[in-house]
């Protein structure tokens, strides 16, 4: 078993957390807020009292962290993590944040001898909470191997996309189809109760035939034809309207300093845009059918 620091004990990271003790690690978690860290002490972990604290002779501290801005803050300066780190430890941020940022802190991480992996997920909070997460790691291979039971323990699958950033580029090119093919579907339904064609019927062609798509089949956004799908709870998420959005501008960013052109991913984001405007941030990304229903 390994003793691990764990940064960050959010609504997806508290959940990780405590799987990683489940599993028997010992860990010493720190947060911002102290009722973050609460739970996962009663539950058996060690509080410590700042991020350097948290690295403090752990050979695996993990991350998971709003956006690039606090991994920025947490991992490079003096009294920091990567500064804290005692040499041979590994550092993995599960965050979801910009490319450009990961690739930064690989580079300082480099520098100073010591290993790094950015490795978002994909799973939501469900996810997170049945230990059934997917990793997309970018790094070295030798850190990847050395990261993997680790990941094993939080997550069912890892999958090692390249070197620095590219766990972070393969979750937003992911996510910008995810966006991208939510919206499809969703008008495809509106366009078919217009046309008096039932949800139902749509639902049996398309899922057999060429519209096939994960947000059909498995996540479809009306409800009856996918029982498990936020649709049939009241858009209650699963994964936020407001988390699409944060990771559509993330797409939209790197697209710009990569020179990419992705116009739909564009035209999803500002659609994402009004609808979290009109409240619905907190609501399930595959709400938006709704708001565009009323828009038609
Ligand atoms: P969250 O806001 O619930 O949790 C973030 C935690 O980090 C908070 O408890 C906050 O207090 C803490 N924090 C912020 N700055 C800190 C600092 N400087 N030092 C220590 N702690 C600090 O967010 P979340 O929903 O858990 O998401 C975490 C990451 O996972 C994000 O990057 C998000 O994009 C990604 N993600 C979220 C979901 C989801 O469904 N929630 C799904 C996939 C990926």
């Amino acid at each position: 078993m390994t003793d691990i620091g764990f940064i960050g004990l959010g609504h997806m990271g508290a959940p990780m957390a405590r799987n990683l003790l489940k599993a028997g690690h010992s860990l010493r978690v720190f947060d911002l807020s102290p009722s973050a860290m609460t739970g996962l002490v009663e539950a058996g972990a060690k509080p410590a009292t700042g991020v350097a604290d948290a690295a403090r002779d752990n050979p695996i501290v993990i991350t998971m962290l709003p956006s690039g801005r606090e991994s920025r803050d947490v991992y490079v300066g003096p009294g920091r993590l990567i500064a804290a780190a005692a040499k041979g430890c590994l550092l993995i941020d599960c965050s979801t944040i910009d490319v450009a940022t990961a690739r930064d802190i690989h580079h300082v991480t480099a520098e100073a001898g010591i290993d790094c992996l950015d490795a978002p997920v994909s799973g939501g909070v469900a996810g997170a909470a049945a230990a059934a997460l997917t990793f997309m790691v970018g790094g070295s291979e030798t850190a990847f191997a050395r990261a993997e039971p680790i990941f094993k323990t939080m997550g069912k699958a890892a999958i090692h996309t390249g070197g620095p950033g590219n766990g972070q580029a393969a979750k937003i090119c992911n996510n910008l189809i995810l966006g991208i093919s939510m919206i499809g579907v969703s008008e495809a339904f509106i366009l078919a109760e217009k046309l008096g064609l039932p949800a139902a019927t749509l639902f049996e062609v398309a899922s057999r035939a060429s519209g096939q798509c994960w947000s059909l089949t498995s996540y479809c956004p009306v409800p009856g034809p996918v029982p498990s799908s936020p649709a049939n709870n009241r858009y209650r998420p699963g994964f936020s309207a407001a988390m699409m959005l944060k990771d559509l501008k993330l797409a939209g960013e790197s697209a710009r300093t990569s020179g990419a052109s992705t116009p739909l991913a564009a035209a999803a984001t500002s659609l994402y845009e009004r609808y979290v405007a009109t409240g619905k941030g907190g609501v399930d990304f595959s709400g938006i059918i709704e708001w565009l229903r009323e828009a038609a």
